[in-house]
Order: structure tokens, then C-alpha cells, then sequence
């Protein structure tokens, strides 16, 4: 079981979260809760380390970052023990979990399950921290913002969990951002392919990486409400209550060309005008961007009419918009580029779906939408599974629900 940040909020909610573990608990369950810190908790530790430094030591981050789930996990087994459960918090550190040296987005390399095991054999309840581990170097190691949904996959996967259930603030997945398109509808099913899209194309639900991990463990994984009445819940959540079970393609009946709409704020666009329209041009723009460790996402290059002058428009996220400006600016003269244009005022609007593989015209009625609501595209990309379109950020939410309608996702 893992409760996000929202459900963690305050005293009472974990109060209740103590009856969402106490039923799954005498129902004969052996559970392992992974907590996270009290809502807007790690944007306040965040904060605190920028204000003490714009650039600090990334181990020290860490120290101070993962402070918030060590309070959350250890309210939630005192709730539990006055409830009259057996608890105890685990740090990262204690169980152990193992992870790499990047600290501040550390990946988990192993856990070591064999004390927690035994305790949860005697049935103890396990409250982990999530969102943390020890690194090789014996320190503190945080995941990443929103890892504790890893955490809580990993470690399903390690013990061999049966369930892997993601308590949040909404009752599942839906179609699109409910906060967006009220007409959004819960996905009673989704295929780990698809939420891995949706996640990694701004739908916030679950971080990037515990999908990724769950697809390739196996681990079924249910999102559900934390809200509702913990004692009007059938025990067995996964097959008696609301949410979404993310599992493999082949258990979904009821296909759908596109499953969901998914959106991004998140992005910044820089366009190179009139580069030399030669070889080891696009070698000479990424090559700098990766060394400086800045992602790219979306890339448009034109090809020139004479075989001379082009244009390279590309896509970063809005966190990496001005050093990646100084990295072109300083390759100037290697690219050979004449005027730089970048503007943050872009978003990415994606359309997801596995039924797109063997459907012809996805795109096509996507652009004609679009059209029609006279909203300009600057950039496209597509996958087997997914296309995405970034426009002008203002247009987000209109774009979102003109697709969400165009492609009958709206509840009736
Ligand atoms: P937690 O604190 O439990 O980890 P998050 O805030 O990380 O919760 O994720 C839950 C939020 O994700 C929801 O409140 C919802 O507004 C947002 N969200 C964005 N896209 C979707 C979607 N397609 N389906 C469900 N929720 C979504
Ligand atoms: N508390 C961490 C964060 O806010 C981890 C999590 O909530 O999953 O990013
Ligand atoms: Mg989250």
C-alpha cells in the first residue's frame, strides 16, 4: 500500500490512512505500507536548500530532502499502534534500500528483504519511507520528485506483493487531467505501455520510473482513492473497489484506438535559423546539449530547397531553457547558425493509445481539430503508440479537450 503526499496531508488524514492498513491487515493480509511526505512538505525542504544556495551539494539535498517522509513514516505506525496494530517505520537506510550514487535522482539497485520479511511473517506491519534509500557511498539517496511510487513498486516487487496499490487523491486513471476536462473518465484497465506514455508525457499519477519498474517486474498495480471510507471497502481492493489496474495489454478486453490525452507545460522551444544545411550540423547543436546533461525532447529539422540554408527548431524542459541558450550561444560558430529564437510560452499536448499501431488517420484527424479550433502547431512527433503536438501554452486546455472529445473519451 502507498499513500501519496495529499493523503498524508495532516494528522487526521493519516489517521485514516491507519484504517486503510488496518483493514487490508486483520483481513489476513501481510502489508508493507511505503508513505510519503505531508503534501507541499518536500517543496518546502526543496526551497530551503535552493535559499541556502542556488547550487549546494547534491548529498546534502538529499539529507534535507528526505526529512519529510521519516515524519509521515513514523506518525503512521504510531497511528497504527493506537489502533491496535503491530507497526513499525523502516527508513531506507534500515531495510536497506540500495541505490546508485546520483543523489537527488538515484535509481534503486537492491533491497534487502530478509528482516522486513520476517517481521511481516510475525505480522507486523511494515511503514517504509519512500522516496528514499542509501546510496554506495552510505548516504542518504533520494529518487527523484514523486519517487516514492517507485519505492513502493520496487519494493512490491522485492517481497513478491501479490498487490501493488497506489492510494492517492483520485479514484484511478483517468482519460485525461480531471482538473482540465471535467467530462475525463476513470480507465477501469490500462496497459503498462500506455501509462508509461501518460506518465512520461505530463499526466503526474505515478512517477515515470514505478511504471517502468512494474512493467518489467510484473507488479500489478491498482490506483485507487485514499479518501474514501477506509471501513466501507471490500478488503480485497483490487477485484471489489474502484481504481485502475495498470497490467499487461493482453488482459485489456475493450480496446480503444486512443486510450488517453496527456499535457506538459513543462517545455521550452529553441529555434536555429538559417544553419548550413550540412553533415555534422545536428552533431555540432546535441552534441554540447547532452555534455551539459540537458535532455532533448522534440526535434524538427527542414530540408533546404538548394541544399544550403535550413532551420532546427527543438524542445527542452522549461528548468534547462537558459543554460541550453548559453550552450548554443557558445557554439555559435561551430554550428554556424544565424539568429536564435526560443520562447517558454509552449506546451505539449499528446495523444496516447496502443490501438494507434493498427489504426490509420489518428494524426490526421488530430491536425484537422486542432485546425479547426485555429490552433497553430509548432512541432510534431510521433511514436507507435502516441503523438504528440506542441502549440502555444495558452491554448493547452482547449487543445486537451478538443481531443479528449474528438476521440469520444467524454463520459456520457
Ligand atoms: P500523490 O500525492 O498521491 O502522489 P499526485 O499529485 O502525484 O498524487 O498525482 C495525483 C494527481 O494527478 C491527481 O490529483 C490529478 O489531478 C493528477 N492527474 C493528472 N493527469 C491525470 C490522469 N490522467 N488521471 C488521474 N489523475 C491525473
Ligand atoms: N515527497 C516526495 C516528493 O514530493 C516523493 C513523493 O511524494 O513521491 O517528490
Ligand atoms: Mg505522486
Amino acid at each position: 500500500m502507498k499513500f501519496g503526499g495529499t493523503s498524508v496531508a495532516d494528522i487526521d488524514h493519516i489517521r485514516r490512512v491507519a484504517r486503510h492498513v488496518r483493514r487490508e491487515a486483520t483481513s489476513g493480509h501481510q502489508v508493507a505500507v511505503v508513505v510519503s511526505a505531508m503534501a507541499g512538505n518536500t517543496n518546502q525542504l526543496v526551497a530551503w536548500t535552493r535559499d541556502m544556495a542556488p547550487l549546494h551539494d547534491a548529498r546534502e539535498y538529499d539529507t534535507v530532502v528526505a526529512a519529510g517522509e521519516q515524519v509521515t513514516a513514523g506518525l503512521l505506525a504510531i497511528a497504527l499502534q493506537d489502533l491496535g496494530v503491530d507497526a513499525r517505520s523502516w527508513l531506507g537506510w534500515q531495510v536497506p534500500i540500495r541505490t546508485d550514487a546520483a543523489h537527488g535522482a538515484a535509481r534503486i539497485t537492491d533491497i534487502d528483504t530478509a528482516t522486513l520479511e520476517e517481521r511481516l511473517s510475525r505480522g507486523q506491519v511494515a511503514v517504509v519511507a519512500g522516496f528514499q534509500g542509501v546510496g554506495p557511498d552510505n548516504r542518504i539517496a533520494t529518487l527523484g520528485r514523486g519517487g516514492s511510487d517507485t519505492s513502493a513498486v520496487a519494493l512490491a516487487a522485492a517481497i513478491g506483493a501479490d498487490r501493488c496499490d497506489i492510494y492517492t487523491d483520485i479514484d484511478g486513471v483517468y482519460t485525461t487531467d480531471p482538473r482540465v476536462v471535467d467530462t475525463a473518465r476513470r480507465l477501469d484497465r490500462l496497459s503498462h505501455e500506455e501509462m508509461l506514455e501518460m506518465a512520461s508525457l505530463g499526466a503526474k499519477v505515478l512517477q515515470v520510473r514505478s511504471v517502468e519498474l512494474a512493467m518489467v517486474q510484473g507488479v500489478r498495480t491498482f490506483v485507487r482513492s485514499s479518501f474514501d471510507d477506509p471501513d466501507q471497502t471490500a478488503p480485497d481492493g483490487a477485484n471489489a473497489s474502484v481504481g485502475t489496474l495498470i497490467c499487461d495489454e493482453d488482459e485489456i478486453m475493450e480496446k480503444s484506438v486512443v486510450t488517453g490525452i496527456a499535457y506538459s507545460r513543462d517545455e521550452a522551444q529553441i529555434s536555429l535559423r538559417r544553419v548550413a544545411d550540412k553533415p555534422g550540423v545536428a552533431a555540432a547543436v546535441f552534441g554540447p546539449l547532452a555534455e551539459a546533461n540537458i535532455n532533448v525532447d522534440m526535434i524538427v529539422q527542414n530540408v533546404s530547397e538548394d541544399g544550403t540554408l535550413t532551420d532546427l527548431t527543438f524542445t527542452v524542459t522549461n528548468a534547462d531553457y537558459e543554460r541550453a541558450c548559453k550552450v548554443i550561444e557558445e557554439s555559435r560558430e561551430q554550428v554556424g547558425y544565424e539568429v536564435m529564437q526560443g520562447s517558454t510560452g509552449v506546451a505539449k499536448v499528446s495523444v496516447i493509445g496502443v490501438g494507434m499501431r493498427s489504426h490509420a488517420g489518428v494524426a490526421a484527424e488530430c491536425f484537422q481539430a486542432l485546425a479547426a479550433e485555429k490552433i497553430n502547431i509548432r512541432a510534431i512527433t510521433t511514436s507507435e503508440i502516441k503523438i504528440s503536438v506542441l502549440i502555444d501554452a495558452d491554448h493547452t486546455n482547449l487543445a486537451v479537450r478538443t481531443l479528449h472529445s474528438l476521440y469520444g473519451l467524454d463520459k456520457n
